[in-house]
């Protein structure tokens, strides 16, 4: 089981600042945690609320020791206990110190003790210590009162930030990456390294975005695509050659990864992106790539970016044209960064939410689906769409790129949330977020950082 907590950058930045006082003393707080659980896989932390403990109820904060009244934290338990939310007890080291301290050790043993006697519950609570400089160090406590190293701290927001045991102690960065070390240092090839991402949809922006992923040394690639290579989709696709067509597109994509040989591990399914290994791909990621058409996939994804701040990079391409001879109208690619702060596609009205009807029908009651469509009462597949490998790859390398200024922050302004490119025009336009959203997903805080509930992403179907 691998522990790994993500915390909103927002959260982030409020913990740093509650540490920042001239006296240099240790101070605590408190993170509420949703929980999301892929069993014998990952056990992660996702922060929902931070509770700073106030001057007032400190008995007494040193340099290096900090008391306060039991009765604070009780009130913190209580409020995590009602939807089974996890706690983690979070303190700074102003020396810098990186590990935890014997005083540490003592102290923490008998806090959580204390949670598991009042809580009850077989899941963990953690802890972490913040250093000056922001960076973090964790564990967990199980029930049975043993603690067990994080593996991983995301703080995610605007940009991506990643901390681990050993981070930047005796890294080599291989052969392959030396040029591009070059450009952004050791650091970020070693951070790419340790990444997991998912890519939804294997056609001609997934597939890009596979290999870009692949030749930037992205650890560990998921993807997800139920659908075969037809003749058609040749002149798009990226790793697929005409002895592939009838193969499944995501095993064709994970032969080519593996064939470039960089060590990339790949997981594939051939499913829906709801299917079980599909949730199961989603949930272990860092970061999601939305390559896909499917409305009711986008929904999904879109829910799934703020329920588990994970962050997801949607992309897609509209290409219009006026027919015989085809003259073109319209010649858009977007990208969006979901996540929460940022409006969702719901908000943006990206999401055709007939279509999605549509397609949900045709999947569930494929007999029901016939039917209506025949008597017109629901929207039907209109001829294909049209597709050009050029616009298709240069949409999938904007977000990849979109992705890498998150790490590594070559460009601090160009992180806005939905970037919209009109190819026929040579112009750009970035819609900022509307006001008095009242949108359930993004336009209030009561899903960020949910996690696991019943109905997953609280969602009928
Ligand atoms: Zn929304």
């Amino acid at each position: 089981m691998r522990y790994t907590v993500t915390l909103q950058e927002k959260h982030h930045s409020a913990l740093k600042k509650h540490w920042i006082r001239k006296d240099g003393n240790e101070r605590v707080a408190f993170i509420i945690c949703g929980r999301s659980l892929i069993d014998s896989k990952e056990d992660r932390f996702l922060s929902k609320e931070v509770v700073l403990l106030p001057t007032e109820q400190l008995l007494a904060s040193q340099p290096e020791q900090v008391s306060w009244d039991n009765n604070f934290f009780i009130n913190v338990l209580k409020k995590a206990e009602t939807k089974g939310f996890a706690v983690i007890v979070i303190h700074n080291h102003p020396s810098g110190y990186n590990q935890f301290s014997k005083t540490d050790d003592e102290g923490e043993y008998h806090l959580f003790k204390l949670a598991f006697n009042r809580n009850g519950g077989d899941r963990p609570h953690a802890s972490l210590i913040m250093m000056p400089d922001g960076s973090l160090i964790g564990r967990v406590w199980r029930t049975n009162l043993t603690h067990h190293p994080i593996e991983l701290i995301r703080v995610i927001g605007e940009s991506l930030k990643l901390w681990y045991p050993n981070k930047l102690k005796n890294f080599n960065s291989p052969e392959a990456f030396n040029r591009q070390q070059l450009a952004f240092g050791s650091a970020l090839v070693q951070d790419l390294s340790k990444i997991t991402c998912t890519i939804v949809g294997a056609g001609a922006t997934g597939s890009a975005t596979a290999i870009l992923l692949t030749r930037l040394g992205v650890g560990e690639i998921n993807i997800i695509d139920k659908d075969t290579i037809e003749e058609s989709n040749l002149n798009r696709l990226h790793g697929a050659t005409r002895k592939d067509i009838g193969k499944d597109k995501v095993e064709v994509l994970k032969k080519h990864i593996i064939d470039i040989g960089l060590g990339t591990k790949v997981n594939v399914v051939t499913s829906w992106v709801s299917s079980k290994k599909g949730i199961e791909f989603l949930k272990t990621s860092d970061i999601i790539f939305g390559c896909t058409d499917d409305n009711m996939g986008r929904i999904l994804l879109n829910r799934f970016a703020y329920f588990y701040l994970t962050p997801v990079i949607d992309m897609g391409l509209i290409i219009s044209v006026k027919n015989n001879p085809p003259e073109i109208q319209d010649l858009q690619g977007r990208i969006s960064f979901l996540f929460p702060g940022n409006d969702c596609l719901i908000t943006k009205g990206v999401i055709n939410m007939d279509m999605a009807y549509a397609e949900n029908l045709k999947r569930n009651e494929p007999e029901n689906y016939k039917k209506l469509k025949e008597e017109a009462y629901v929207i039907g597949e209109g001829n294909p769409a049209p597709a050009v490998v050029t616009f298709t790859t240069q949409i999938a390398s904007m977000a990849v790129n979109d992705f890498l200024n998150r790490l590594s922050n070559f460009n601090p302004s160009g992180k806005r949330a939905h970037k919209i490119y009109f190819f026929h025009r040579d112009t750009e336009l970035s819609p900022g977020n509307i006001k008095e959203n009242d949108c359930r997903i993004c336009g209030n805080s009561m899903y960020w950082g949910r996690g696991d509930m019943k109905p997953f992403l609280d969602m009928v179907l």
